[in-house]
């Protein structure tokens, strides 16, 4: 028994020796000098020796027992060191490395477009009014003027509801009947606003009309307005929209809600009036539809259009920001294509 003693001592020494764990140090620790470890096993042996050698074993078992423990601590320590300096090295930051991109979102290009707008309409003294998107077909049409039959309906395909009379609103237009409603204090009041929007058209799908698409509409109604009101706000928009030297023409055209009617177009900002593959070798490029208010239509807005009148104008952020960036496709807009979106 006393060689087993010496034996283990020594096998356990060189056990711990190679230990460079916590959980290995663990497990030596239960294994010698644990409740059912071996050193205590063999001082809980000592009554199966002769009587004359139990002083002895005992007194070395202790002994072996202290030292395996003085050990154990050391190398404890060791191991301790040892992991904390691993756990350090693992754990270490390298302040030289890239920090980690954040994924952050950026602004469609048609909000972009709408920001720059509200800017420019909001110096020149327009407030933005907001409107419905879906509408009554009286709204939409009836009170600017297009009555139920009336051929110009053709010229907006409409989406209409399960609920009779309820459409989506085909143009903003209809929100001028809503502003100078509820802006106009039953016809005593001059009104500018902007109308940003959505509009809806029950249209083919195609590179250059999409089904839906934005409009920004503008209205003016005040007791002089005239057309050259109307001719110099638009010009003075298109030099601060498309820079200082930006040329203005105006054509005839015809809406139902305003007369006269006109076209707006702006020299082609990437020809210079040239001629170029977007402006079809025009020099020109269409840049919105306006109108003196129709009379019908101020009526219909609580205004007596013998003491009123008014301006309007409609563009397309989604045709402005196209033009901007020689974009070809008006499809982009709505497919949420990130390798598109992210461009801008
Ligand atoms: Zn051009």
């Amino acid at each position: 028994m006393q060689q087993q003693l010496e034996q283990t001592y020594q096998q356990a020494l060189a056990d711990l020796e190679h230990i460079q764990s916590s959980d290995a140090l663990r497990e030596w620790e239960l294994k010698i000098l644990g409740q059912k470890g071996a050193i205590t096993l063999m001082l809980r042996g000592i009554g199966q020796l002769a009587k004359e050698e139990r002083a002895a074993f005992g007194k070395r078992a202790n002994e072996v027992r202290d030292l395996l423990a003085t050990a154990y601590e050391s190398r404890a320590e060791l191991v301790q060191e040892h992991e904390l300096a691993r756990s350090l090295e693992e754990g270490q930051i390298d302040v030289t490395l890239p920090g980690r991109a954040h994924p952050t979102g950026g602004l469609h290009p048609s909000t972009q477009t709408f920001r720059e707008l509200y800017r420019i309409w909001g110096d020149m003294g327009f407030q933005v009014f907001r409107s419905r998107d879906v509408e009554t077909d009286e709204m939409n049409f009836t009170l600017l003027n297009i009555p139920e039959h009336h051929p110009a309906r053709d010229m907006w395909d409409t989406f209409y509801t399960t609920t009779p009379g309820m459409i989506l609103r085909t143009h903003t237009s209809p929100g001028q009947i809503r502003a100078m409603r509820e802006l106009g204090a039953e016809g005593t009041q001059p009104i500018r606003v902007i109308l940003p929007g959505m509009c809806y058209r029950y249209e083919q799908i195609t590179a250059r009309s999409e089904m839906q698409f934005h409009q920004l509409e503008g209205l003016a109604i005040g007791r002089n307005i005239r057309m050259s009101d109307l001719k110099g706000t638009v010009t003075e928009f298109a030099r601060r929209f498309y820079g200082a030297n930006a040329k203005v023409r105006f054509r005839a055209s015809y809406f139902p809600f305003t007369e006269p009617s006109m076209e707006i177009d702006v020299e082609c900002f990437l020809c210079g009036g040239q001629g170029c593959r977007v402006c079809k070798y025009a020099g020109w490029l269409e840049i919105a539809g306006a109108g003196m208010v129709h009379p019908t239509v101020l009526r219909n807005g609580g205004y007596d259009p013998t003491q009123w009148s008014g301006f309007a104008f409609g563009m397309g952020p989604e045709r402005m920001t196209m033009l901007k960036h020689g974009i070809q496709d008006i499809r982009y807009f709505w497919s949420n294509d990130l390798r598109f979106l992210e461009q801008f």
